[in-house]
Protein backbone atom coordinates (compact mmCIF):
# COMPACT_ATOMS: atom_id res chain seq x y z
CA UNK A 1 0.00 0.00 0.00
CA UNK A 2 1.19 2.77 -0.78
CA UNK A 3 1.73 5.41 2.38
CA UNK A 4 4.26 8.22 1.42
CA UNK A 5 4.37 9.83 -1.76
CA UNK A 6 6.56 12.52 -3.45
CA UNK A 7 5.41 15.41 -5.66
CA UNK A 8 7.47 15.92 -8.55
CA UNK A 9 5.89 19.37 -9.40
CA UNK A 10 4.87 22.39 -8.16
CA UNK A 11 2.21 25.22 -8.23
CA UNK A 12 -1.83 24.73 -8.58
CA UNK A 13 -0.99 20.83 -9.54
CA UNK A 14 1.09 20.30 -6.58
CA UNK A 15 -1.90 21.18 -4.28
CA UNK A 16 -4.73 19.36 -6.18
CA UNK A 17 -2.16 15.66 -5.65
CA UNK A 18 -1.28 16.94 -1.97
CA UNK A 19 -5.12 16.98 -1.32
CA UNK A 20 -5.82 13.96 -3.12
CA UNK A 21 -3.13 12.06 -0.44
CA UNK A 22 -4.42 13.96 2.71
CA UNK A 23 -8.16 12.28 2.08
CA UNK A 24 -6.57 8.78 1.38
CA UNK A 25 -4.10 9.09 4.28
CA UNK A 26 -1.07 9.49 2.28
CA UNK A 27 1.79 11.26 3.51
CA UNK A 28 2.51 13.66 1.06
CA UNK A 29 5.88 15.41 0.36
CA UNK A 30 6.95 18.36 -1.24
CA UNK A 31 9.81 19.45 -3.22
CA UNK A 32 10.44 23.13 -3.78
CA UNK A 33 13.15 25.20 -5.30
CA UNK A 34 14.95 28.40 -3.70
CA UNK A 35 12.62 30.98 -5.78
CA UNK A 36 9.50 28.39 -4.46
CA UNK A 37 9.66 29.02 -1.24
CA UNK A 38 6.79 30.56 -0.23
CA UNK A 39 4.91 28.47 -2.35
CA UNK A 40 1.43 27.25 -1.62
CA UNK A 41 2.54 23.78 -2.38
CA UNK A 42 5.32 24.11 0.04
CA UNK A 43 3.28 25.02 3.08
CA UNK A 44 0.08 22.39 2.06
CA UNK A 45 2.37 19.24 1.41
CA UNK A 46 3.37 16.94 4.66
CA UNK A 47 6.38 17.51 4.15
CA UNK A 48 8.96 19.77 1.75
CA UNK A 49 12.26 19.36 0.89
CA UNK A 50 14.20 22.29 -0.86
CA UNK A 51 16.18 21.20 -4.12
CA UNK A 52 18.24 24.11 -4.57
CA UNK A 53 18.74 27.83 -6.45
CA UNK A 54 17.84 26.19 -9.94
CA UNK A 55 13.99 27.68 -10.71
CA UNK A 56 13.35 25.30 -13.90
CA UNK A 57 16.36 22.73 -13.99
CA UNK A 58 15.34 21.65 -10.25
CA UNK A 59 12.36 20.62 -10.91
CA UNK A 60 13.82 18.83 -14.23
CA UNK A 61 16.08 16.81 -12.26
CA UNK A 62 14.98 13.17 -12.81
CA UNK A 63 17.99 11.47 -10.75
CA UNK A 64 18.11 13.96 -8.05
CA UNK A 65 14.41 14.03 -7.42
CA UNK A 66 14.51 10.48 -7.38
CA UNK A 67 16.68 9.90 -4.94
CA UNK A 68 14.80 12.63 -2.70
CA UNK A 69 11.89 10.14 -3.02
CA UNK A 70 14.25 6.89 -1.60
CA UNK A 71 16.21 9.12 1.11
CA UNK A 72 12.69 10.40 2.59
CA UNK A 73 11.08 7.06 2.28
CA UNK A 74 8.32 7.71 0.12
CA UNK A 75 6.95 4.60 -2.05
CA UNK A 76 5.35 6.35 -4.96
CA UNK A 77 5.83 9.37 -6.96
CA UNK A 78 3.37 11.57 -8.42
CA UNK A 79 4.85 13.20 -11.69
CA UNK A 80 2.08 16.24 -11.87
CA UNK A 81 1.79 17.62 -15.31
CA UNK A 82 4.31 19.58 -17.37
CA UNK A 83 7.78 19.37 -16.44
CA UNK A 84 9.18 15.82 -15.87
CA UNK A 85 5.63 13.82 -16.70
CA UNK A 86 5.88 13.05 -19.93
CA UNK A 87 9.56 12.25 -19.69
CA UNK A 88 10.16 8.04 -19.67
CA UNK A 89 13.64 8.46 -18.09
CA UNK A 90 11.44 9.77 -14.47
CA UNK A 91 9.46 6.77 -14.83
CA UNK A 92 12.44 4.20 -15.37
CA UNK A 93 14.18 5.67 -12.58
CA UNK A 94 11.36 4.97 -10.54
CA UNK A 95 11.04 1.83 -11.72
CA UNK A 96 14.90 0.95 -10.82
CA UNK A 97 15.16 2.35 -7.51
CA UNK A 98 11.47 0.76 -6.39
CA UNK A 99 9.75 3.92 -6.53
CA UNK A 100 5.72 3.58 -7.40
CA UNK A 101 5.34 6.11 -10.38
CA UNK A 102 1.75 7.46 -10.92
CA UNK A 103 1.22 6.91 -14.25
CA UNK A 104 2.13 4.41 -17.01
CA UNK A 105 5.30 2.79 -17.68
CA UNK A 106 8.26 4.13 -19.71
CA UNK A 107 8.00 2.40 -22.74
CA UNK A 108 3.93 3.51 -23.24
CA UNK A 109 4.91 7.18 -22.53
CA UNK A 110 8.19 6.72 -24.84
CA UNK A 111 5.56 5.82 -27.71
CA UNK A 112 2.79 8.43 -27.32
CA UNK A 113 5.21 11.07 -26.76
CA UNK A 114 6.50 10.60 -30.17
CA UNK A 115 2.99 11.86 -32.22
CA UNK A 116 4.68 9.66 -35.31
CA UNK A 117 4.65 6.38 -33.38
CA UNK A 118 1.73 7.29 -31.61
CA UNK A 119 0.01 7.70 -35.34
CA UNK A 120 1.25 4.67 -36.75
CA UNK A 121 0.04 2.82 -33.91
CA UNK A 122 -2.99 4.52 -33.77
CA UNK A 123 -3.37 3.31 -37.80
CA UNK A 124 -2.77 -0.03 -36.80
CA UNK A 125 -5.65 -0.22 -34.43
CA UNK A 126 -7.84 1.08 -37.24
CA UNK A 127 -8.46 4.60 -35.57
CA UNK A 128 -8.80 7.39 -38.24
CA UNK A 129 -5.79 10.09 -38.14
CA UNK A 130 -5.36 13.28 -39.75
CA UNK A 131 -3.38 12.23 -43.09
CA UNK A 132 0.04 13.11 -43.16
CA UNK A 133 3.73 12.05 -43.11
CA UNK A 134 4.44 8.25 -42.46
CA UNK A 135 8.02 9.35 -40.50
CA UNK A 136 10.24 12.28 -39.58
CA UNK A 137 10.29 14.39 -42.37
CA UNK A 138 13.51 13.84 -44.22
CA UNK A 139 13.96 17.39 -45.67
CA UNK A 140 12.13 20.05 -47.36
CA UNK A 141 11.92 18.33 -50.60
CA UNK A 142 9.57 15.64 -49.26
CA UNK A 143 7.66 18.18 -47.38
CA UNK A 144 7.16 19.92 -50.34
CA UNK A 145 6.00 16.89 -52.35
CA UNK A 146 3.78 15.54 -49.59
CA UNK A 147 1.66 18.40 -49.15
CA UNK A 148 1.29 19.09 -52.93
CA UNK A 149 -0.44 15.42 -52.20
CA UNK A 150 -2.77 16.10 -48.96
CA UNK A 151 -3.19 19.72 -50.34
CA UNK A 152 -2.99 22.85 -48.48
CA UNK A 153 -3.20 24.32 -45.71
CA UNK A 154 -1.01 21.68 -44.03
CA UNK A 155 0.65 22.19 -40.37
CA UNK A 156 4.25 21.04 -39.81
CA UNK A 157 4.49 19.80 -35.97
CA UNK A 158 7.58 18.76 -33.82
CA UNK A 159 7.46 14.83 -33.17
CA UNK A 160 7.99 15.34 -29.72
CA UNK A 161 6.03 18.19 -29.42
CA UNK A 162 3.85 19.73 -26.70
CA UNK A 163 2.34 22.69 -24.64
CA UNK A 164 0.84 24.17 -27.96
CA UNK A 165 4.42 24.44 -28.75
CA UNK A 166 6.31 23.54 -32.59
CA UNK A 167 2.98 23.79 -34.57
CA UNK A 168 2.94 26.13 -37.75
CA UNK A 169 0.38 26.76 -40.21
CA UNK A 170 1.19 26.64 -43.62
CA UNK A 171 -1.26 27.83 -46.41
CA UNK A 172 1.35 27.60 -49.61
CA UNK A 173 4.89 25.75 -50.63
CA UNK A 174 6.35 29.55 -49.95
CA UNK A 175 4.68 29.32 -46.47
CA UNK A 176 5.94 25.69 -45.94
CA UNK A 177 9.53 26.67 -47.43
CA UNK A 178 9.80 29.44 -44.76
CA UNK A 179 8.35 27.69 -41.88
CA UNK A 180 10.68 24.74 -42.49
CA UNK A 181 13.91 25.64 -40.65
CA UNK A 182 11.58 28.11 -38.31
CA UNK A 183 9.81 24.75 -36.89
CA UNK A 184 12.95 22.62 -36.79
CA UNK A 185 14.82 24.97 -34.47
CA UNK A 186 11.92 25.90 -32.32
CA UNK A 187 10.99 21.59 -31.62
CA UNK A 188 15.37 21.71 -30.84
CA UNK A 189 14.77 24.16 -28.82
CA UNK A 190 11.90 23.21 -26.65
CA UNK A 191 11.65 19.76 -26.94
CA UNK A 192 15.60 18.59 -27.53
CA UNK A 193 14.67 17.05 -30.79
CA UNK A 194 14.29 18.98 -34.03
CA UNK A 195 12.32 15.52 -35.67
CA UNK A 196 8.73 17.11 -37.41
CA UNK A 197 6.31 16.02 -39.41
CA UNK A 198 3.48 17.55 -41.55
CA UNK A 199 0.00 16.54 -41.12
CA UNK A 200 -3.35 18.15 -42.99
CA UNK A 201 -4.48 21.29 -41.57
CA UNK A 202 -8.51 20.46 -40.49
CA UNK A 203 -10.40 23.93 -41.75
CA UNK A 204 -11.65 25.06 -38.45
CA UNK A 205 -11.54 21.96 -35.97
CA UNK A 206 -13.18 21.09 -32.73
CA UNK A 207 -10.81 19.79 -30.10
CA UNK A 208 -12.55 16.88 -28.37
CA UNK A 209 -10.43 14.85 -26.19
CA UNK A 210 -11.32 11.39 -24.01
CA UNK A 211 -10.22 11.20 -20.17
CA UNK A 212 -9.24 6.94 -20.20
CA UNK A 213 -8.49 5.14 -16.89
CA UNK A 214 -6.85 1.79 -17.24
CA UNK A 215 -5.60 -0.83 -14.53
CA UNK A 216 -2.89 -3.33 -14.79
CA UNK A 217 -5.83 -6.47 -15.01
CA UNK A 218 -6.89 -5.38 -19.03
CA UNK A 219 -9.74 -2.94 -17.37
CA UNK A 220 -10.21 0.58 -19.35
CA UNK A 221 -12.90 2.68 -18.96
CA UNK A 222 -13.71 6.31 -20.50
CA UNK A 223 -14.91 9.10 -18.44
CA UNK A 224 -16.42 10.72 -21.50
CA UNK A 225 -15.19 13.93 -23.67
CA UNK A 226 -14.05 17.36 -22.87
CA UNK A 227 -14.44 20.03 -25.18
CA UNK A 228 -11.20 22.56 -25.33
CA UNK A 229 -11.63 23.94 -28.55
CA UNK A 230 -11.22 27.78 -26.94
CA UNK A 231 -7.59 27.94 -27.75
CA UNK A 232 -4.93 30.64 -27.75
CA UNK A 233 -2.05 29.52 -30.25
CA UNK A 234 -2.67 26.11 -29.86
CA UNK A 235 -3.41 26.64 -25.84
CA UNK A 236 -6.08 25.42 -24.08
CA UNK A 237 -8.09 28.17 -22.22
CA UNK A 238 -11.31 26.89 -21.72
CA UNK A 239 -12.47 23.62 -21.59
CA UNK A 240 -15.69 21.55 -20.84
CA UNK A 241 -17.19 17.95 -20.45
CA UNK A 242 -19.39 16.92 -22.00
CA UNK A 243 -18.92 18.79 -25.44
CA UNK A 244 -22.05 20.80 -26.23
CA UNK A 245 -20.96 20.46 -29.36
CA UNK A 246 -21.58 16.20 -29.82
CA UNK A 247 -24.57 14.24 -30.52
CA UNK A 248 -25.19 10.95 -27.96
CA UNK A 249 -24.25 8.80 -31.11
CA UNK A 250 -20.88 10.76 -31.33
CA UNK A 251 -19.90 10.85 -27.97
CA UNK A 252 -20.70 7.26 -27.36
CA UNK A 253 -18.46 6.18 -30.89
CA UNK A 254 -15.97 8.43 -29.48
CA UNK A 255 -15.73 6.81 -25.89
CA UNK A 256 -15.43 3.54 -27.18
CA UNK A 257 -12.70 4.61 -30.19
CA UNK A 258 -10.98 6.21 -26.97
CA UNK A 259 -10.77 2.77 -25.62
CA UNK A 260 -9.60 1.18 -28.03
CA UNK A 261 -6.52 3.52 -28.91
CA UNK A 262 -5.64 2.43 -24.92
CA UNK A 263 -6.21 -1.20 -25.39
CA UNK A 264 -3.84 -0.96 -28.68
CA UNK A 265 -1.06 0.38 -26.43
CA UNK A 266 -1.80 -1.52 -23.43
CA UNK A 267 -2.22 1.45 -21.57
CA UNK A 268 -1.94 1.72 -17.73
CA UNK A 269 -3.09 4.49 -15.76
CA UNK A 270 -4.80 7.87 -16.11
CA UNK A 271 -4.55 9.16 -19.92
CA UNK A 272 -6.38 11.52 -22.87
CA UNK A 273 -6.51 10.81 -26.06
CA UNK A 274 -6.95 13.90 -27.79
CA UNK A 275 -8.58 14.17 -31.41
CA UNK A 276 -10.00 16.89 -33.82
CA UNK A 277 -13.70 16.82 -35.24
CA UNK A 278 -13.94 18.01 -38.72
CA UNK A 279 -16.89 20.38 -39.75
CA UNK A 280 -18.45 16.94 -41.38
CA UNK A 281 -18.61 15.19 -38.15
CA UNK A 282 -15.49 13.15 -39.31
CA UNK A 283 -13.27 12.52 -35.96
CA UNK A 284 -8.88 12.25 -36.14
CA UNK A 285 -7.06 11.20 -33.77
CA UNK A 286 -4.36 13.91 -33.03
CA UNK A 287 -2.03 12.52 -30.37
CA UNK A 288 -2.14 10.99 -26.46
CA UNK A 289 -0.84 12.29 -23.56
CA UNK A 290 0.23 9.92 -20.56
CA UNK A 291 -0.31 11.70 -17.82
CA UNK A 292 -2.98 14.09 -16.02
CA UNK A 293 -4.08 16.80 -17.35
CA UNK A 294 -4.58 20.30 -16.48
CA UNK A 295 -8.65 20.07 -17.46
CA UNK A 296 -9.22 16.96 -15.23
CA UNK A 297 -11.50 18.78 -12.89
CA UNK A 298 -14.10 19.40 -15.32
CA UNK A 299 -14.35 15.31 -15.96
CA UNK A 300 -14.48 15.50 -12.32
CA UNK A 301 -17.37 17.46 -11.83
CA UNK A 302 -19.33 15.63 -13.89
CA UNK A 303 -18.42 11.95 -13.25
CA UNK A 304 -17.93 12.47 -9.29
CA UNK A 305 -14.72 10.51 -9.45
CA UNK A 306 -11.40 11.54 -7.98
CA UNK A 307 -9.08 11.19 -11.09
CA UNK A 308 -5.88 11.63 -8.93
CA UNK A 309 -6.84 9.16 -6.47
CA UNK A 310 -7.81 6.59 -9.21
CA UNK A 311 -4.37 7.19 -10.13
CA UNK A 312 -2.68 6.65 -7.38
CA UNK A 313 -5.05 3.17 -6.77
CA UNK A 314 -4.02 2.16 -9.98
CA UNK A 315 -0.32 2.64 -9.11
CA UNK A 316 -0.91 0.55 -6.14
CA UNK A 317 -1.94 -2.15 -7.96
CA UNK A 318 -5.97 -1.95 -7.38
CA UNK A 319 -8.33 -3.08 -9.77
CA UNK A 320 -10.79 -0.14 -11.12
CA UNK A 321 -13.67 -0.99 -9.07
CA UNK A 322 -16.29 0.19 -11.66
CA UNK A 323 -17.40 -1.07 -15.26
CA UNK A 324 -18.16 1.46 -17.84
CA UNK A 325 -21.72 1.09 -17.05
CA UNK A 326 -21.52 2.19 -13.46
CA UNK A 327 -19.81 5.56 -14.97
CA UNK A 328 -22.26 8.38 -14.84
CA UNK A 329 -22.27 11.46 -16.08
CA UNK A 330 -24.55 14.63 -14.78
CA UNK A 331 -24.71 18.48 -15.56
CA UNK A 332 -21.87 20.31 -17.43
CA UNK A 333 -18.95 21.73 -16.25
CA UNK A 334 -16.38 24.47 -17.58
CA UNK A 335 -13.07 25.06 -16.50
CA UNK A 336 -11.60 28.44 -16.80
CA UNK A 337 -7.45 28.66 -16.49
CA UNK A 338 -6.38 32.07 -14.92
CA UNK A 339 -3.50 33.10 -16.27
CA UNK A 340 -1.45 36.28 -15.05
CA UNK A 341 -0.94 37.52 -18.70
CA UNK A 342 -2.42 40.86 -19.60
CA UNK A 343 -5.31 39.97 -22.53
CA UNK A 344 -4.60 44.05 -23.58
CA UNK A 345 -1.16 43.77 -24.30
CA UNK A 346 -1.19 40.36 -26.26
CA UNK A 347 -1.59 38.42 -23.02
CA UNK A 348 1.97 39.36 -22.02
CA UNK A 349 3.17 37.41 -18.76
CA UNK A 350 1.86 39.87 -15.50
CA UNK A 351 4.15 38.98 -12.72
CA UNK A 352 4.40 40.28 -8.85
CA UNK A 353 2.97 40.04 -5.56
CA UNK A 354 -0.96 39.13 -5.14
CA UNK A 355 -1.92 42.32 -2.97
CA UNK A 356 -5.14 40.21 -2.48
CA UNK A 357 -7.17 37.31 -3.60
CA UNK A 358 -10.71 36.37 -2.79
CA UNK A 359 -11.40 32.74 -4.12
CA UNK A 360 -15.28 31.92 -5.54
CA UNK A 361 -17.68 30.13 -3.60
CA UNK A 362 -21.28 29.01 -3.86
CA UNK A 363 -23.21 25.91 -5.48
CA UNK A 364 -20.96 24.43 -8.15
CA UNK A 365 -17.51 26.43 -8.02
CA UNK A 366 -14.04 25.24 -7.52
CA UNK A 367 -10.34 26.71 -7.24
CA UNK A 368 -7.32 25.28 -7.29
CA UNK A 369 -5.06 27.63 -7.13
CA UNK A 370 -1.45 28.42 -6.14
CA UNK A 371 -1.81 31.90 -4.75
CA UNK A 372 -3.01 33.54 -1.91
CA UNK A 373 -2.95 37.16 -0.57
CA UNK A 374 0.95 38.54 -0.46
CA UNK A 375 2.11 35.58 -2.70
CA UNK A 376 5.07 36.46 -5.44
CA UNK A 377 4.25 35.28 -8.63
CA UNK A 378 7.53 33.88 -9.72
CA UNK A 379 8.53 35.25 -13.91
CA UNK A 380 10.27 32.12 -13.77
CA UNK A 381 7.51 29.45 -14.28
CA UNK A 382 3.77 28.96 -15.74
CA UNK A 383 1.63 32.10 -15.86
CA UNK A 384 -1.23 29.50 -15.00
CA UNK A 385 -1.74 31.18 -11.68
CA UNK A 386 -5.42 29.30 -10.86
CA UNK A 387 -8.26 27.25 -12.25
CA UNK A 388 -12.10 27.93 -11.66
CA UNK A 389 -14.22 25.06 -12.40
CA UNK A 390 -18.18 25.46 -12.42
CA UNK A 391 -20.37 22.57 -12.54
CA UNK A 392 -24.32 22.88 -13.27
CA UNK A 393 -27.08 20.80 -14.38
CA UNK A 394 -27.51 22.11 -17.97
CA UNK A 395 -25.55 24.57 -20.36
CA UNK A 396 -27.74 27.51 -19.91
CA UNK A 397 -27.42 27.38 -15.90
CA UNK A 398 -23.37 26.78 -16.59
CA UNK A 399 -23.19 30.05 -18.67
CA UNK A 400 -24.88 31.94 -15.62
CA UNK A 401 -23.16 30.48 -13.08
CA UNK A 402 -19.58 30.57 -14.18
CA UNK A 403 -20.46 34.68 -15.10
CA UNK A 404 -21.59 34.60 -11.13
CA UNK A 405 -18.46 32.60 -10.53
CA UNK A 406 -16.09 35.33 -12.34
CA UNK A 407 -17.15 37.90 -10.53
CA UNK A 408 -16.82 36.50 -7.27
CA UNK A 409 -13.41 36.06 -7.85
CA UNK A 410 -10.85 38.68 -6.66
CA UNK A 411 -7.15 38.64 -8.03
CA UNK A 412 -5.65 41.78 -7.24
CA UNK A 413 -1.68 42.90 -7.89
CA UNK A 414 -1.42 41.38 -11.45
CA UNK A 415 -3.37 41.23 -14.54
CA UNK A 416 -5.32 38.26 -15.25
CA UNK A 417 -7.40 36.68 -18.14
CA UNK A 418 -10.63 37.07 -15.81
CA UNK A 419 -12.04 39.82 -17.52
CA UNK A 420 -11.23 38.44 -21.13
CA UNK A 421 -13.32 35.22 -19.84
CA UNK A 422 -16.43 37.66 -18.47
CA UNK A 423 -16.29 38.59 -22.42
CA UNK A 424 -16.10 35.25 -23.95
CA UNK A 425 -19.35 34.52 -21.93
CA UNK A 426 -21.12 37.02 -23.64
CA UNK A 427 -20.21 35.92 -27.12
CA UNK A 428 -23.18 34.50 -28.81
CA UNK A 429 -21.36 31.39 -30.59
CA UNK A 430 -19.82 30.65 -27.28
CA UNK A 431 -23.52 30.18 -25.85
CA UNK A 432 -25.00 28.44 -28.45
CA UNK A 433 -21.77 26.04 -28.17
CA UNK A 434 -21.20 26.52 -32.03
CA UNK A 435 -17.77 27.69 -32.04
CA UNK A 436 -14.52 26.18 -33.03
CA UNK A 437 -10.54 26.61 -32.59
CA UNK A 438 -10.62 29.69 -34.53
CA UNK A 439 -12.66 31.33 -32.01
CA UNK A 440 -10.23 33.39 -30.51
CA UNK A 441 -8.79 34.46 -33.42
CA UNK A 442 -11.99 35.35 -34.94
CA UNK A 443 -12.89 37.85 -31.66
CA UNK A 444 -9.75 40.53 -31.49
CA UNK A 445 -13.02 42.44 -29.65
CA UNK A 446 -12.80 40.28 -26.87
CA UNK A 447 -9.70 42.39 -25.48
CA UNK A 448 -11.32 45.63 -25.36
CA UNK A 449 -13.24 45.52 -22.34
CA UNK A 450 -13.14 48.32 -19.55
CA UNK A 451 -11.25 47.72 -16.55
CA UNK A 452 -14.19 48.39 -14.48
CA UNK A 453 -13.78 45.76 -11.68
CA UNK A 454 -10.81 47.19 -9.79
CA UNK A 455 -12.50 50.66 -10.28
CA UNK A 456 -15.79 49.37 -8.59
CA UNK A 457 -13.67 48.18 -6.19
CA UNK A 458 -11.02 51.45 -5.53
CA UNK A 459 -14.64 53.33 -5.82
CA UNK A 460 -16.21 51.01 -2.49
CA UNK A 461 -12.79 51.82 -0.92
CA UNK A 462 -13.33 55.28 -1.28
CA UNK A 463 -16.61 55.46 -0.74
CA UNK A 464 -15.89 53.41 3.05
CA UNK A 465 -13.04 55.94 3.94
CA UNK A 466 -15.15 58.90 3.24
CA UNK A 467 -18.05 57.40 5.25
CA UNK A 468 -16.02 56.85 8.37
CA UNK A 469 -14.47 60.23 7.49
CA UNK A 470 -17.50 62.31 7.93
CA UNK A 471 -18.49 59.54 10.53
CA UNK A 472 -21.76 58.72 8.66
P1 LIG B 1 -3.01 19.92 -21.04
O1 LIG B 1 -2.37 19.15 -22.16
O2 LIG B 1 -2.98 19.25 -19.73
O3 LIG B 1 -4.32 20.43 -21.43
P2 LIG B 1 -1.03 21.89 -21.55
O4 LIG B 1 -0.83 21.37 -22.94
O5 LIG B 1 -1.29 23.33 -21.36
O6 LIG B 1 -2.18 21.17 -20.79
O7 LIG B 1 0.23 21.44 -20.72
C1 LIG B 1 0.29 21.64 -19.33
C2 LIG B 1 1.63 22.15 -18.95
O8 LIG B 1 2.64 21.28 -19.39
C3 LIG B 1 1.95 23.49 -19.55
O9 LIG B 1 2.69 24.20 -18.59
C4 LIG B 1 2.80 23.16 -20.76
O10 LIG B 1 3.65 24.23 -21.06
C5 LIG B 1 3.54 21.95 -20.26
N1 LIG B 1 3.88 20.98 -21.31
C6 LIG B 1 3.02 20.15 -21.93
N2 LIG B 1 3.66 19.35 -22.80
C7 LIG B 1 4.97 19.68 -22.73
C8 LIG B 1 6.16 19.21 -23.39
N3 LIG B 1 6.15 18.22 -24.28
N4 LIG B 1 7.32 19.80 -23.07
C9 LIG B 1 7.35 20.79 -22.18
N5 LIG B 1 6.28 21.26 -21.52
C10 LIG B 1 5.11 20.73 -21.79
P1 LIG C 1 0.31 19.69 -28.26
O1 LIG C 1 1.09 18.44 -28.10
O2 LIG C 1 1.13 20.91 -28.21
O3 LIG C 1 -0.89 19.71 -27.38
P2 LIG C 1 -1.45 18.98 -30.45
O4 LIG C 1 -0.99 18.07 -31.54
O5 LIG C 1 -2.32 18.41 -29.42
O6 LIG C 1 -0.20 19.65 -29.79
O7 LIG C 1 -2.17 20.25 -31.11
C1 LIG C 1 -2.51 21.37 -30.34
C2 LIG C 1 -3.58 22.18 -31.05
O8 LIG C 1 -3.15 22.62 -32.33
C3 LIG C 1 -4.87 21.43 -31.31
O9 LIG C 1 -5.73 21.44 -30.20
C4 LIG C 1 -5.44 22.19 -32.50
O10 LIG C 1 -6.10 23.36 -32.10
C5 LIG C 1 -4.19 22.56 -33.28
N1 LIG C 1 -3.89 21.54 -34.29
C6 LIG C 1 -2.98 20.55 -34.20
N2 LIG C 1 -2.95 19.80 -35.30
C7 LIG C 1 -3.86 20.31 -36.15
C8 LIG C 1 -4.30 20.00 -37.47
N3 LIG C 1 -3.78 18.97 -38.14
N4 LIG C 1 -5.27 20.76 -38.03
C9 LIG C 1 -5.81 21.79 -37.35
N5 LIG C 1 -5.43 22.15 -36.12
C10 LIG C 1 -4.47 21.43 -35.52
MG1 LIG D 1 -2.38 18.25 -27.40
Amino acid sequence: MIKKLLIANRGEIAVRIIRACAEAGITSVAIYTDTDRHALHVHKADEAYNIGPQTVAGYLNAHRIVNLAVATHCDALHPGYGFLSENPLLAEICKRRGVRYVGPNAAVIRKMGDKIEARSAMQAAGIPVVPGSEGSLVDLDEALKLAEEIGYPVMLKATAGGGGRGIRRCNSSLELTRNYQRVISEASKAFGSGDIFLEKCIDRPRHIEVQILADQFDNVVHLFERDCSIQRRHQKLIEIAPSPQLSEEQRQWLGETAVRAARAVKYVNAGTVEFLLDKDGQFYFMEMNTRLQVEHTVTEAITGIDIVREQIRIADGLALTYRQQDIQRRGYAMELRINAEDPKNDFLPSFGRITRYFAPGGPGVRTDAAIYTGYPIPPDYDSMCAKLTVWALNWEDLLNRTCRALQDTGVYGVKTTIPYYMEILKVDSFRSATFDTGFVEDHPELTEYKTSRPTRELSAAITAALSAHLGL
